[in-house]
């Protein structure tokens, strides 16, 4: 019997009758605004499928002609993240996530992140959210000891990453919700590739600054939709990837946001946050799309003796090209930090004591 979704995650979508149908349930209403400035001039940058998991259903990504704000149009529902992205927050999602995601997470970009901000205070709390397994409080604990590193995470893994002594404490939710109990109680906090992920990054913002203490500092990474290899690797591009990443933020949106919110904008740039990995992941998401590896969630995949037998062929195959395109990656890399070609940018703006903003800003979200 070949594999089928159910067969393999153990859920089917909410109410679907088949594997993998695209009900009400999982999608909000298309929306006709943007999420970001209000404006009606939209357009859409790409429709696409789940290039990751494999999981059936199509998406949109569309942006806005005023303020440049990306955003999945329909977006998921709650029950659709749930569905889509909870094995990937829980850390169980397929091997090839870790490979194509997996350049994020170099110590070395971890130190360079953890000094970046250090050069603007000595915090002794951190919050890291978004943590994930806490790869990023691992390395940097190690260079600062002397700082308490604590993880937020919706998924059950921030629990795995105190069992493995990667942070203190872990806090497992959204930070919107947890804002208020945490209130005051962080020197900094860190969110590396986070808000591409949240419903409303507005209300993550200002739950930050809920929870940080006046003069605190907030570190974040995030992909850059207006990055040139966007245009280029289209559905492509990591950074694209549907249906987990919800909003795609330009940075001068995000810096007037932050300032609007009560923080002061103390670093913005492009060249340090850049991930030299677009052209191995797109290679990556190619191959796994046209052979995904065995026992992943695609019912449309049927075992026949031909493609079982380019299944084994296939990765040894294909190595050296991954190998190239790593290298390739890697070698273009100082002169995409230096152009419009860096992926990603980094922000660290520092909280405001309430009374110099109007804004106030100590909602929680
Ligand atoms: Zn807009």
């Amino acid at each position: 019997m070949p594999p089928t979704e159910q067969a393999v995650t153990g859920r089917r979508p909410p109410h679907a009758t088949g594997p993998g149908q695209r009900t009400d349930l999982l999608h909000e209403p298309r929306r006709t605004d943007c999420p970001w400035c209000g404006s009606t001039r939209l357009s859409t940058r790409l429709t696409t499928t789940d290039l990751l998991q494999h999981r059936s259903g199509t998406f949109v990504l569309d942006r806005c002609d005023d303020c440049a704000h990306h955003f999945q149009n329909p977006r998921l529902t709650p029950q659709g993240l749930d569905f889509y992205c909870r094995d990937l927050h829980d850390g169980l999602g397929p091997a090839a996530a870790e490979r194509i995601l997996g350049a994020r997470h170099s110590p070395r970009r971890h130190r360079a992140a953890a000094d970046a901000l250090l050069r603007f205070g000595e915090p002794e709390s951190w919050l890291d959210v978004g943590t994930g397994r806490a790869l990023f409080p691992a390395v940097a604990k190690e260079e600062h000891p002397y700082i308490a590193f604590d993880g937020l995470d919706a998924g059950a893994v921030v629990e795995l990453a105190v069992a493995d002594g990667h942070i203190e404490e872990g806090h497992r939710g959204t930070l919107p919700e947890l804002a208020p109990r945490l209130a005051g109680r962080y020197d900094a906090l860190s969110m590396f590739h986070h808000l591409e992920h949240t419903p409303d990054p507005r209300a993550e913002l200002r739950a930050a600054r809920t929870v940080l203490r006046p003069g605190g500092h907030l570190l974040i990474e995030t992909a850059d939709p207006e990055s040139r290899c966007a245009a280029l690797l289209g559905r492509w591009w990591v950074a694209h990837l549907q249906p987990q990443h919800l909003h795609l933020i330009p940075l001068r949106n995000l810096h007037r946001e932050l300032e609007d919110l009560g923080y002061t904008v103390i670093a913005a740039e492009r060249r340090a946050a850049h991930v030299p990995h677009d052209l191995t992941a797109a290679l990556l998401l190619a191959l796994g799309r046209c052979l995904p590896a065995a026992g992943a969630p695609r019912s449309a995949v049927r075992s026949s003796a031909l493609r079982r037998a380019l299944r084994a062929l296939l990765p040894r195959a294909a190595a050296p090209a991954v190998a190239a395109a790593r290298g390739i990656d890697h070698l273009l890399a100082p002169a995409a930090r230096r152009t419009r070609f860096a992926n990603a940018y980094r922000i660290i703006a520092r909280r405001d004591p309430d009374d110099a903003s109007g804004s106030g800003g100590g909602g929680g979200g």
